[in-house]
């Protein structure tokens, strides 16, 4: 089999590892015009805070593509012609495949703002930007960053760690409102402004200024308000990279269209990652994920699919973390902003303002047999948790007052991480005195584990039950 892969971002390069696995036979050649090697895209903002060198965020070093017989071509694919299963590269190279996938990611979205094409305005996806953000940082008094997502708040504190004041605009009235619920928004929010970051909430950009040499001035908001700004970070968000497949018949919407299978309308032609759209998404799912650990998946699924043993799209169970300045957040399962009929929430929140957990349940028996509840997701927030235990908790769907009286269990690294257990479990009492639960929590996780696989611990599990 020939094998060509257009993209060399977590997708693409996770399919060819286990392509080279699943068939030791294979020709397998990535095309990529953003890099020679796989990086982690995740780390950009290091590279810029002087913490990380681009070779540091390479996870594998360079002579393992050679060792693993995983050619790699540095072009643009401007087209593929299916019919005659051949690509047209930019240096006007032509590749040609028996087996295509498309792992192109994706690009920041624009809104079509005026002034958002003058110099000192830009997105953050990839290396590129990063090199015009270090060039056109230099000397700059004052930032703004338009658009609260997470590469948004990455952009605030790169901007920031280099003495540049930011004014950072944020259309929703809490932080990340779509995702996080008012207390962890809130929560947020403070540690951006703790920063000495100038966060506005429920503002929205009108139009970006420039001066006489084309160069970004000032912004105007939507209340009409001028702010300086010498640089201007545009992170509404990121589009899929399908432009290039124009007049290919592959189908597209706002992604490349796969089943369950990444398969695509042209027979022999897949497609992973951040420019995929899910044509039947599965319960609970996007039908566009852009994040890094759906794209490994993706490209693990489809590296089966293209290798003849057709495997379909199970992920399992929703997880994210990320990093709001000094708050890492970790969630797992379903938490929305607003509850859905039959749900509950316990939420704790330390006085200091900057840990918090939140255990989302539905109303009903719990996995363990206890009355009440069954936790369906969390939210940590300055703590860090076991994705192990979580993802035992959830799947097997543990009573709420189980899980407080054995979160312990999930405390990732005692020695490092305060515990909060006790406080957490009197909070969790005061709410539900007439079910107080006693903390179980001298227990590492490991014993945890291995107990909960004797399917006991614990006072209130019934024997023979799986959970703890
Ligand atoms: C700053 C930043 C921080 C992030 N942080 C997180 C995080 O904390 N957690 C998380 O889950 N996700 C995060 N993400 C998202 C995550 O990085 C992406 O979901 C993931 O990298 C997408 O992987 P991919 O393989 O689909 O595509 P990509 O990594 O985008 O790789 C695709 C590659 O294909 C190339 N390409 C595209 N078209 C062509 C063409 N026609 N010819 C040749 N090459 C082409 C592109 O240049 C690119 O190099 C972050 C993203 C950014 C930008």
């Amino acid at each position: 089999m020939d094998l060509v892969i257009i993209g060399n971002g977590v997708a693409g390069i996770n399919a060819a590892r286990h392509v080279r696995i699943l068939d030791p036979s294979a020709r397998i050649t990535v095309v990529s015009d953003e890099s020679d090697h796989f990086y982690s895209r995740t780390a950009l903002m290091y590279i810029y805070m002087g913490h990380m060198t681009y070779d540091h965020t390479k996870p594998y070093e360079d002579r393992f593509w050679a060792e693993n017989r995983i050619g790699l071509v540095r072009d643009f694919v401007e087209g593929v012609d299916t019919g005659a299963k051949v690509l047209n590269l930019r240096s006007g190279g032509r590749l040609s495949y028996d087996a295509l996938l498309i792992a192109a990611g994706s690009r920041p979205r624009f809104a079509g703002w005026p002034g958002e094409d003058l110099g000192g305005v830009q997105g953050l996806y990839g290396l590129g930007d990063l090199d015009r953000m270090t060039a056109d940082t230099v000397g700059v008094r004052h930032a703004v960053v338009v658009g609260g997502g997470l590469i948004g708040v990455e952009m605030a504190e790169m901007l920031h760690t280099r003495g540049i004041g930011v004014t950072f605009l944020v259309r929703e009235a809490t932080y990340m409102n779509r995702i996080l619920p008012t207390e962890e928004g809130e929560m947020v929010g403070r540690e951006i402004r703790r920063h000495g970051i100038d966060l506005r909430l429920g503002t929205e950009l009108k139009e970006i200024l420039g001066d006489a040499h084309g160069r970004a001035r000032a912004v105007v908001t939507t209340a009409g308000e001028e702010i300086a700004a010498q640089f201007v970070g545009l992170t509404i968000g990121v589009t899929p990279n399908i432009g290039f497949l124009d007049g290919s018949g592959i189908e597209t919407d706002r992604g490349v269209l796969v089943n369950e299978y990444f398969e695509t309308s042209v027979p022999g032609v897949f497609a992973a990652g951040d420019c995929v759209q899910h044509r039947n998404p599965l319960p609970e799912r996007k039908a566009v994920e852009q994040l890094w650990y759906t794209g490994r998946i993706h490209g693990a699924t489809v590296a089966h699919t293209i290798c003849g043993r057709r495997r379909a799209y199970a992920p399992g169970l929703f997880f994210n973390s990320a990093k709001f300045f000094d708050i890492e957040y970790q969630t797992y399962g379903r938490i929305e902003p607003t509850l859905r009929a039959g749900e509950g929430t316990f939420y704790w929140e330390h006085p200091d303002g900057v840990q918090a957990v939140r255990i989302n349940y539905e109303e009903g028996a719990g996995g363990d047999g206890a009355a009440g509840s069954r936790v369906i997701g969390v939210n940590v927030m300055g703590l860090r948790h076991r994705q192990v235990v979580w993802e035992r908790w959830i799947a097997e769907g543990a009573s709420l007052s189980h899980v407080v009286a054995h979160l312990g269990a999930a405390n990732f690294d005692p020695e490092f991480f305060d515990q909060h257990e006790a406080d957490i479990v009197a909070a969790y009492n005061r709410q539900h005195p007439e079910e107080p639960v006693r903390l179980e929590q001298k227990k590492g996780w490991r014993r945890w584990m291995s107990a909960d696989r004797r399917g006991l611990t614990g006072t209130d599990i019934p024997p023979g039950r799986a959970l703890p």
